[in-house]
């Protein structure tokens, strides 16, 4: 069978690669090697813990969230099991959906795994035994999956990953999550509102590396004061299991028990069985496989984009970048603004960012100046009963360009859209400010963050 396109792998980054080539009209063909499409987003990762979260999140309100609205509820009772069902659901039915666009694109999806067998040459392995197909170009968008550390090694039991994390089938009593980045909080949020007693064991003297500093801190005073705990500068060398507890070793400290331990110190590229080597692709010491500016490997023809190439591990990078790698074929340009790459950790309050941070223009001697408005001057924050955070705006000291957007606070990673788009457009504060914004709403507080650059915030 011969195709113009073959993409491997069909989570954010694959099938989007395929549905924008086939809409380009392109012959596109696209395996998956596990039951579902979707990838590690849909199936095990942003799309079930989002779930989890917006379920644990209701579950924490009515335990001891609504008393000041006036509502009194009476016995809470948690049904894990009924949680996790609708999890199960809402992974199925988007899965299904992503097969839908596939078929209606006319994308020819293979379930089985893919091997490379030289220049345009895909190799399929599946149920039914092996097809060899053929395509001008290949894209592959494998993914990642988490790394492990040396002496933690998950037993899919008592010390796991998030793939255990999103489905214990009761809450843990004692949990220690260790790693304190975009996995750790997102779950760790989740079980410490569902009862466990959450312990972060994070190596650096912060949370949430790569977020804008003043934001992290911000963000680890609101999840003291939610019940997590957190052991920071801590460098977990080691776990096992005793009995019914797990014993988490920490250099320099005394060794921590729990029920149960959630390793998530990062994700790492899915590049095993692909054949690379044979194929002469070259990978960096990170375990990325390199690409150019046009996502080309040092393979003729062969690409790679999403969690298998340098950037953020994010799915909408990933899908970005499938857009503009097939793009490039057909138009002869595509493109990606790595700067304008919001970024999002969905816990209460969510904490969300976009551009640089204020370490990042310090490093790089850029003037800027700043603007912040609290969520707790905002009607709408008032109104809604949630009121920690703020935004804060950089703006270059010279032009008043945009160069970063930092919030915490309600919804925040919905409210970071806008600044995303401001970053794109390259918009100065002014511009935002001069926006109307309508009131009252949790957007203003963005306005008035802008306003607040020129150090004329209305309402602070
Ligand atoms: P991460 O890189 O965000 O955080 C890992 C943390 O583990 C870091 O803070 C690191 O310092 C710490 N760590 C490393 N070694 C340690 C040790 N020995 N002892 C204690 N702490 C140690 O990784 P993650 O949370 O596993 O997430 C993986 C990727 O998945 C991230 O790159 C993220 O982009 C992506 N992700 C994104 C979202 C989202 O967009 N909301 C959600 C989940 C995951």
């Amino acid at each position: 069978m011969t195709f113009d396109l073959i993409v491997i792998g069909a989570g954010p980054g694959g099938y989007v690669a395929s549905i924008r080539a086939a809409q380009l009209g392109l012959k596109v063909a696209c395996i998956e090697k596990e039951s579902l499409p979707g990838g590690t987003c849909l199936r095990v990762g942003c799309i079930p813990s989002k779930a989890l979260l917006e379920s644990s999140e209701k579950y924490v309100d009515l335990v001891n969230g609504l008393e000041e609205h006036g509502i009194e509820v009476g016995d809470v009772r948690l049904n894990l099991h009924k949680m996790m069902q609708r999890k199960e659901r809402i992974v199925e039915t988007l899965s299904m959906g992503v097969n839908g666009l596939l078929r209606k694109n006319k994308v020819k999806y293979f379930h089985g795994t893919a091997r490379l067998e030289g220049p345009g040459k895909v190799l399929v392995t599946g149920a039914s035994g092996k097809t060899a197909i053929e395509a001008n170009r290949i894209i592959l968008a494998t993914g990642s999956r988490p790394t492990f550390l040396p002496g933690v090694e998950p037993d899919g039991q008592r010390i796991g990953t998030s793939n255990e994390a999103l489905g214990y089938e009761e809450v843990p009593p004692r949990l220690i999550v260790i790693g304190a980045g975009y996995i750790g909080m997102e779950l760790g949020s989740v079980w410490n509102r569902l009862g466990s007693e959450v312990t972060v064991l994070e190596y650096l003297d912060r949370i949430l590396p790569g977020m804008d500093f003043d934001l992290s801190e911000a963000a680890l005073k609101i999840f003291e004061k939610q019940g997590m705990k957190f052991n920071l500068g801590c460098r977990v060398t080691g776990a096992r299991t005793e009995g019914e507890e797990v014993i988490v070793e920490c250099k320099g400290q005394n060794p921590v028990k729990a029920d149960r331990v959630l390793l998530a110190v990062g994700r790492k590229a899915n590049t095993e069985g692909l054949n690379l080597s044979g194929a002469g692709i070259e990978m960096n010491e990170r375990g990325q496989i390199e690409v150019d500016d046009h996502f080309q490997t040092s393979a003729e023809n062969v690409y790679a984009i999403g969690d298998l190439i340098r950037g953020p591990m994010l799915a909408h990078k990933a899908e970005e970048e499938g857009i503009a790698c097939v793009e490039q074929f057909v138009n002869g340009y595509g493109h990606v603004n790595y700067n304008a790459i919001p970024g999002i950790v969905y816990t209460h309050p969510e904490i969300a960012s976009v551009g640089k941070t204020e370490e990042q223009l310090r490093e790089e001697r850029v003037t800027y100046n700043k603007g912040e408005f609290p969520f707790s001057a905002n009607g709408r924050a008032r109104a809604l009963g949630s009121t920690e955070g703020k935004v804060k705006i950089l703006a270059d000291r010279k032009t008043d360009r945009i160069l970063g957007v930092h919030i915490i606070g309600p919804r925040a990673g919905d409210l970071i859209a806008e600044a995303a788009i401001a970053i794109e457009f390259s918009a100065s504060a002014e511009d935002l400010a001069r926006s109307i914004h309508a009131h009252p709403t949790l957007a203003e507080a963005v306005r008035e963050a802008a306003l607040a650059v020129d150090e004329r915030s209305i309402h602070s």
